[in-house]
């Protein structure tokens, strides 16, 4: 589904709430070390096509590494519904939606880009 569509999603608790507009033609599934615990299969946004409606106060904030990335996540009910970071290819932040955590996506429809996240 190569199409820019507007979607809510947020964690399984309910607490954390956001609206984005995202293309799922292009879906990155890594293999980095964060991400293969997780799970989590991401799509990239720019930062004005993000909007956190429930939940800002609330989130943790957990970063490794070169802590580039703030990996957010609902205390309440642990999950990571998205992560905030800087663009490495230059310019400002992205924001990275984990497409699990978006309603009414038919995960099994999307075609996946593998990314080497653990060779970085
Ligand atoms: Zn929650």
């Amino acid at each position: 589904m190569p199409e820019t569509k507007t979607y809510t999603g947020g964690c399984h608790c309910g607490e954390v709430r956001f609206e984005v507009t995202a293309d799922l033609g292009r879906v990155v599934s890594c293999n980095c070390s964060i991400c293969q615990k997780r799970g989590a299969l991401w799509a990239f946004v720019a930062p004005e096509h993000f909007a956190l409606r429930a939940g800002s106060e609330d989130l943790k904030d957990y970063q490794f590494g070169k802590r580039g990335i703030h990996h957010l996540f609902c205390p309440q009910c642990g999950v990571g519904a998205f992560s905030r970071g800087t663009n490495p290819k230059g310019g400002g932040e992205t924001i990275a939606i984990n497409v699990r955590c978006l309603d009414d996506v038919d995960l099994a429809a999307l075609t996946l880009a593998k990314f080497d996240g653990r060779s970085l």
